[in-house]
Parts: C-alpha cells; structure tokens; sequence
C-alpha cells in the first residue's frame, strides 16, 4: 500500500475502529488497542525561553512505534501518509491528543502551551479549524494554549485556500507560527501576508551555527527579521551550550533541542518538568563573536 514497511506489518493503528483506513471522529476508545501495525503516540519536546530558562511550551511530535522496525522516522509517515486519506486521519489524531492533554496537564497544575505540526492538505478545508474548535470547546482549554505550526512547502499548494484556514484559526485565538523558516520558497511575503505569531529557525541552519558562518549568519538575520516584525521567534535544533549561547546574544526568544531535552511521551515529560532547573546564560563577555 506504500506503507513504510507495509509489506511486514500494514498501517499503523488509528484508533478503536475495526477498520484503521475509515475510522470516524468519535470511534477512539481512549486506550490503544495492541495491534500487530503498532502503535501512533505523540511525543512532545520542551521549548525554553533562552533568557530565563523557564518552560514556555511544548512541541507534539508524531511517533509510530512499528512492531518489527520500532520507531518510524515521521518525516517518512508523513511524507506516504500525505499521499492519501490516511494523513487526513492523523491529524485529526493528532489534534484530539494534543488538545486532550493539554486538558490533562492543565487539570494537573500545568499551564503549558503546545504547538502542532499540520500538513499541506490538512490546511486544504475548513474541517480542521472546525475540529480544533469544537475540540478547544469540549474539552475547555484556552485556544492560546494550541499553536499550529506550518510548513512553507504547505503554503504553496493553494495560498489562498490556507490562508482562509490559518486566518479562521488565528481569529479564533490559536497561535499560528511558520516552521523551518528558509528552507522553503517565498517566506518573505508568508511573513507579510499571514496572521503569524512565532517563527521557528530551521534546524538545518542552527545545527551549524557554531562551525559555519553563513549558517550563523542566516540565523541571526532570521532572528532580527522576525523581531523587526513583532514576532516571536524559535530556534530547533539546539545541542550544545555555545549554540544556546549564541542564539541568546542573537535576541532569539525561545529553543528547543537535545541540549534541553528530546522528544518524549506526555508521562516522561512531567517527571523532566519536576527535576528541570532553568538554565540561564550568565556572564557578560560577548557571545556572538
Ligand atoms: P519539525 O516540525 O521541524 O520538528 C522539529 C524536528 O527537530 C523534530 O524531528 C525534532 O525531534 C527534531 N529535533 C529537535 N531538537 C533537535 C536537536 O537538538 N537535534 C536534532 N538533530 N534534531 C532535533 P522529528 O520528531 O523527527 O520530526 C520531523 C518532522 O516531521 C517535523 O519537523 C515535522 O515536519 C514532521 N512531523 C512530526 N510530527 C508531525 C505531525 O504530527 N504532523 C505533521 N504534519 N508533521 C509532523
Ligand atoms: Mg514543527
Ligand atoms: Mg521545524
Ligand atoms: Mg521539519
């Protein structure tokens, strides 16, 4: 079917429903059943606002753990699932787990915020800005708490189409933020035509930025555009502590990357909260030599 490793273990499991290719909105049971095609469970990542070192939010990443393979790179599930119906299906997965948790947490005492990822068709209809709110409503979590993250490949399937979904989505309260900014065409007018509130530094060039100097370059006048604008700017990709150092120096308001913390079940991520002690950057001497 296209299936990364469908030919030894099929689709991952949806939700409850018999059939995992047409499940409904409603057919999920709550606990996943153990089926042969694995499991699909979010991972959420901290981002850290660098100058305080305090948690602002948390990224939801898509894990499919495959029986024989264990974990699925996401970028390949994303990329088949986007070939057909089935990517339809994960999102609206994904946005039933994430808002549910943030429902969980905040119950618990915790006012995190989370971002997650959508992809190019799922911005195609309204249906998913009427999911996220119908979701939002019932399970009575503050629309500031969601952000969306989009990538520019996705807005250059049908602009006007997206823009309608993201502006509903915006209007409603929901944090719009462009991810892998400068991997992808036009970002400029993105940056000028989008109700966004946040962009994020691609990996790519952050992973760099301590070696390469073009890199470091591209990340500090990303991080400059982005302020100039009135937006709140995110840097992935963060590993070491010169690269954390040097994305403070840059203004960069928030990371996230191995240096912090990697991606991890919602259970894991409240014991990491517990035993987190704030980094700041100290010292006055110039970092961004
Ligand atoms: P992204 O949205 O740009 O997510 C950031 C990626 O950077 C994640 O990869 C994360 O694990 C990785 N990362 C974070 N910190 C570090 C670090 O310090 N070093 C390195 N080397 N990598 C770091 P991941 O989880 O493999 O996801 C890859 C991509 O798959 C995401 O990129 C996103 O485009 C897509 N994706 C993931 N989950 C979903 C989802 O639920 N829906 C959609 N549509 N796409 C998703
Ligand atoms: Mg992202
Ligand atoms: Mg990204
Ligand atoms: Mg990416």
């Amino acid at each position: 079917t296209g299936w990364p490793g469908a030919h030894d273990g099929g689709q991952p499991q949806l939700g409850g429903g018999a059939d995992p290719a047409v499940p409904t909105a409603d057919d999920r049971s709550g606990a996943e059943p153990a089926t042969d095609a694995g499991e699909i469970m979010m991972y959420y990542q901290p981002q850290v606002a660098i100058a305080t070192g305090e948690v602002v939010g948390v990224e939801a990443l898509l894990r499919w753990r495959h029986p024989r393979r264990g974990m699925v790179d996401p970028e390949e599930l994303i990329r088949v699932a986007e070939q057909s119906a089935v990517m339809r299906l994960l999102t609206r997965r994904v946005v039933d787990d994430v808002v549910e948790q943030l429902a969980k947490w905040s119950a618990a005492g915790l006012g995190l915020r989370a971002a997650l990822n959508v992809s190019v068709r799922d911005l195609h209809t309204g249906e998913i800005a009427d999911q996220i709110a119908d979701r939002l409503a019932r399970y009575g979590v503050a629309p500031e708490r969601l952000q969306l993250e989009i990538t520019e490949g996705a807005l250059m399937a049908d602009p006007r189409r997206v823009l309608t979904t993201i502006t509903r989505l915006h209007r409603i309260g929901v944090g719009i933020a462009l991810d892998d900014f400068g991997t992808g065409y036009s970002s400029l007018q993105h940056l000028r035509r989008l109700p966004l509130s946040e962009v994020k530094v691609d990996r790519s060039f952050v992973l760099g930025m301590t070696e390469d100097t073009d890199d470091a370059a591209i990340v500090r006048s990303t991080i400059e555009l982005a302020k100039a604008l009135g937006l709140r700017v995110v840097a992935e990709g963060v590993e070491d502590e010169r690269t954390w150092r040097m994305l403070h120096a840059a203004g960069c308001d928030a990371a996230q990357g191995w240096f912090y913390a990697r991606p991890m079940p919602a259970e894991e991520l409240v014991a990491w909260l517990a035993r987190y002690r704030p980094l700041r950057p100290l010292g006055g001497h110039d970092e961004a030599e």
